[in-house]
């Protein structure tokens, strides 16, 4: 008799929040399935899944949130090895870009199962590989001032509290150089290789994760005009081109500020610089995934409450693209 194939998965055992307690439980009573690697620091489970990729693991498994996913994502960089995505933290970013269920895990197994691979574009900050989006600055110091105990109270609000706060902070100067000779200054820089942002916003409304670009917005000026800018953007699913960011895209490119910023990576605070190189890997990441990323209903709803009252039917088919 074949025995049923088991997958290498990491995950991070004191994981504290809800969905950490739950994917336990998944994971227990789906043990025969797994080769199950607790890990108990970051840098662990880079290790785990470098020694995986190594050795030629068709597939690893991350099971966790950004943190375990950024983890797994740089020890895989580089190799043949496919990730496979159990999602369980809060934001979820790149499964959802991907289209892999992020509030089931039997769902998502399913798509592990399945074993379509799709390749997308792998990009570095100061070499440290991401898959989803990077930023400079505001949304760094953000995740930087957000606690545990206000994350697992108020859920994705406890960001909105924390940019409260550090809004009311003197903003760093930044310098942007790109490969492709453009210059920029501002005071806080995000970047997508795929669309969505900080769970299911589509802030960066051009990304493609073929396309070997990064697609950037540089914040001209930090205060309330970019709070209601970048609300305004959320609500219509792709930030408003106004007058306090420019959006551009490009293959690499340079920020310096006038003093050390943090940075996150796929939500991960990566550490603090004065000086940030984004470049793409010299490989794509292979990810098991659907064929179609499937809708974000959260960005679809508020689009059409906006939309409000509809369209007569005739009219939408004439201006539909
Ligand atoms: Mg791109």
């Amino acid at each position: 008799m074949a025995l049923p194939r088991r997958y290498p998965l990491i995950f991070n055992p004191r994981a504290r929040s809800q969905k950490g307690g739950r994917t336990r439980q998944f994971l227990m009573a789906h043990a025969n399935r797994f080769a199950l690697y607790a890990t108990n620091t970051g840098q662990e489970a880079v290790d785990l899944a470098k020694k995986f990729a190594d050795d030629g693991e068709p597939v690893v498994i991350a099971a966790g949130g950004d943190g375990t996913l950024n983890a797994v994502v740089s020890g895989l960089a580089g190799s043949r090895t496919a990730l496979g995505i159990m999602p369980a933290g809060t934001m979820n970013v790149f499964a959802r870009e991907l289209g892999i269920p992020a509030n089931s895990l039997p769902k998502a197994l399913e798509v592990i199962e399945k074993g379509l691979i799709r390749e997308v574009d792998l990009f570095s900050a100061n070499g440290a590989p991401f898959v989803q989006m990077a930023g400079v600055g505001f949304d760094a110091m953000v995740i930087e001032e957000t606690t545990w105990e206000s994350k697992k109270m108020l859920g994705p609000l406890a960001y909105l509290l924390a940019a409260v706060k550090v809004l009311g902070e003197k903003p760093p100067k930044m310098e942007i150089t790109t490969a492709e000779g453009r210059t920029e200054t501002g005071v806080a820089v995000l970047c997508g290789n795929g669309s969505l942002y900080g769970g299911q916003f589509k802030l960066f409304h051009k990304a493609n994760n073929l396309d070997s670009k990064l697609d950037v917005i540089v914040f001209k000026e930090a205060g309330y005009r970019l709070v209601l800018d970048s609300l305004r953007g959320i609500a219509l699913g792709g930030i408003n081109l106004s007058a306090s960011t420019s959006y551009f895209q490009s293959e690499c490119f340079t920020v310096k500020a006038d003093r050390e910023v943090p940075v996150e990576i796929d939500g991960e605070l990566l550490g603090r610089f004065n000086q940030i190189a984004f470049c793409e890997t010299s490989s794509r990441l292979r990810v098991l995934a659907p064929e179609e990323p499937c809708g974000t209903p959260f960005v679809d709803s508020v689009k059409a409450l906006l939309q409000w009252p509809p369209k007569p039917y005739e009219q939408q088919a004439t201006t539909a693209p």
